[in-house]
């Protein structure tokens, strides 16, 4: 069977609310053959959602004290060789590729990156903890019978962040940051999930370094931080990072098939791989401990979970469009456009209709793609500077001057109501 025989064969089975479905109609994302597979060329509509999202994790780390930072793609082998990924994370990684005599690779995380920008200079307790945030496109390797969507990739962008901390902060942190997530997925609407606390497993010991007391304490920590915040959790061994346990967000997507779409990771090996130290309140040097977290996962997947989600009907912050002007005739054109402007002008993302196709046609289709808000405009909107407003999911049509409308639009937007 060839490749497309087999797509074709498994796009029949796709359900309608399964974002690859809903991509056809909606235009989020875009894979081209010639790209590679499992490498998404994001469309305006996916960017849009990408960014808000990105803006939303902008504010809520401004206010967590988090510092953004930014890194390169690639790096020396031997960087990753350090790292501890080479030896235990080397089959997600592409292969190697070779520059002057020296070998570099694609980054798979930018947790080494980060580090490096810690001890970048004499860190004191003072400072601490510092934590560094950066939206990292990063690259791994995946099965290509894996990939799937948005779901699985090989080019990603993690929501990435990592806190450098002494032990007495290290719970208050953990802690920070899951209420970060509960504040996120409660703006998204997301309730159904489950929290897994990810163990070592200490007969893989090709993946995970031998060192029981360590992971036993780290793991204690974690477990801790969940108890303490009454919140319900299992426990599963093999599922840690290389270099320490996890607390992750398992989400299901639409066939019930569960991934992880956020964590927050305790690592108690990567101070030492990198000889990071700060001076202590004695003056003397000490390791930090260093928390990995992404709320957002990859955007790749927490955007597909969303758009499965809503069912393409996305929340009027997150449209990709947010407005649709739709004029009756093309006498009403040059209203619909000043309308357009004005709106445009306060941030809202909206478009007029200008086809040449029936006012049931125009409509029809602005429901079909879920948009937020339609508007008709005919001689009685013009002659009373008025506009006919038909919000999604409600029956009746309200009157609104355009600058009712304006401010209602802007206090949804920035309130980032459901
Ligand atoms: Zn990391």
């Amino acid at each position: 069977m060839s490749f497309e025989e087999k797509n074709v064969k498994a796009e029949l089975r796709l359900q309608a609310d399964d974002h690859r479905e809903l991509n056809k109609k909606h235009q989020y994302y875009h894979f081209d053959e010639q790209v590679g597979p499992g490498l998404p060329l994001w469309l305006p509509n996916g960017v849009v959602i990408r960014d808000e999202l990105e803006r939303l994790m902008r504010e809520l780390e401004f206010l967590g004290g988090y510092q953004r930072v930014m890194s390169p793609h690639i790096a020396k082998e031997e960087f990753y060789q350090r790292s501890g990924h080479l030896p235990y994370y080397e089959e997600s990684m592409f292969p190697a590729m070779e520059l002057e005599n020296v070998n570099y690779r694609l980054r798979p995380m930018c947790c080494p990156h980060h580090h490096k920008i810690f001890s970048s200079s004499l860190r004191s307790y003072r400072e601490l903890p510092l934590r560094f945030a950066e939206y990292g496109q990063v690259y791994r390797y995946e099965l290509s019978g894996a990939l799937s969507g948005l779901m699985r990739v090989r080019g990603l962008c993690q929501n990435d962040a990592h806190i450098y901390c002494g032990i007495a902060q290290v719970k208050n942190e953990i802690r920070a940051v899951i209420e970060m997530y509960q504040h996120a997925y409660r703006i998204l609407g997301i309730a159904d999930f489950r929290l897994r606390l990810s163990k070592w497993d200490p007969n893989n010991l090709a993946k995970y370094a031998d060192k029981l007391k360590e992971w036993e304490w780290a793991e204690g920590i974690l477990r801790e931080v969940l108890v303490e915040m009454n919140l319900p959790f299992d426990e599963e061994s093999g599922e840690a990072a290389f270099y320490g346990p996890k607390i992750d967000v398992q989400l299901k997507n639409i066939y019930g098939k569960e991934e992880s779409a956020s964590s927050v990771q305790l690592d108690f090996m990567s101070a030492e791989r990198f000889d990071l130290n700060f001076i202590n309140e004695r003056g003397e040097k000490e390791r930090p401990l260093i928390v990995h977290r992404a709320p957002l996962g990859s955007h790749e997947r927490f955007v597909a979970f969303l758009i499965e989600k809503f069912r393409g009907a996305m929340p009027l912050w997150l449209a990709p469009v947010q407005v649709q002007i739709v004029p009756i005739a093309d006498r009403h054109h040059q209203y619909a456009k000043h309308v357009e402007s004005m709106l445009h002008n306060s941030f809202v993302k909206v478009s007029v209709d200008q086809r040449v196709e029936s006012l049931s046609r125009k409509i029809k289709d602005a429901k079909e793609l879920q948009i937020p808000y339609v508007i008709v405009i005919g001689d009685q909107e013009v002659s009373s500077q008025s506009l006919s407003v038909q919000q999604r999911g409600r029956r009746e049509r309200r009157q609104l001057s355009a600058q009712e409308l304006q401010s209602e639009l802007s206090g949804k937007i920035a309130a980032r109501s459901l």
